[in-house]
């Protein structure tokens, strides 16, 4: 707890930090609640800008803590108000990023519960098994789902993932406001830095 600091950010290949110790990336759509998610696993109030303005951060960001582990908040995904050229020049970093980074161990890929799986979620998870980069689906804002539904949401996700090749099986469902799976999210953390 208060051990995460910010490292460093990067918009270019070329910017990248050296890659150190195991990377986890988090990538999701703008407004999945990444930056809140972050901030409730890393203890850190503010240490992820939360943002009302969707599609702002534009960058690789890194935060180091203690542990060998770099934590990477990938640029928000699917905003439409984005233009060509920036989502073009993000998608490419994005690309490099994942097909290149030796150290980088598996990427959380946020999805908001109410709404599950969409279009622009296939197109990352796409370039994932491209990459041969292991992701695993975590739910966000379980907080605002019925019990019933949620567990549609799960099930429904499961199978939709369940053919893609480096789609790691198992689903994480957490809230940041009621600090619900964040201790799985932890222990799964520990699980790879112990791989
Ligand atoms: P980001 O754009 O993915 O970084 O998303 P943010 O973390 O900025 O959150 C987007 C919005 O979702 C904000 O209004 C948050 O308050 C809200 N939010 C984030 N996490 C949760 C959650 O666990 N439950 C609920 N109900 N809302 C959340």
């Amino acid at each position: 707890a208060g051990a995460w600091d910010f490292r460093s950010a990067a918009n270019t290949l070329e910017a990248l930090p050296p890659p150190e110790g195991i990377e986890i990336a988090l990538a999701g759509r703008s407004n999945v609640g990444k930056s809140s998610l972050i901030n409730a696993l890393t203890n850190r109030n503010a240490l992820a800008r939360t943002s009302h303005t969707p599609g702002r951060t534009q960058e690789l960001i890194f935060f180091t803590g203690k542990t060998p582990l770099t934590l990477v908040d990938m640029p928000g995904y699917g905003y439409a108000a984005v233009s060509d050229k920036k989502v073009k020049a993000w998608t490419r970093l994005i690309h490099d990023y994942l097909r290149g980074r030796v150290n980088l161990a598996r990427v959380f890929v946020l999805i908001d519960a109410r709404h599950g799986l969409k279009t622009t979620d296939d197109a990352v998870l796409k370039t994932l098994d491209q990459a041969a980069v292991v992701y695993q689906i975590v739910l966000t804002k379980a907080d605002e789902v019925k019990a019933a539904e949620l567990e549609r949401r799960v099930a429904e996700t499961k199978e939709k993932i369940s053919r893609r090749p480096a789609a790691f099986p198992e689903l994480i469902v957490t809230s940041s406001r009621e600090g619900t799976g964040m201790d799985v999210l932890r222990s799964t953390i520990a699980q790879i830095l112990a791989e």
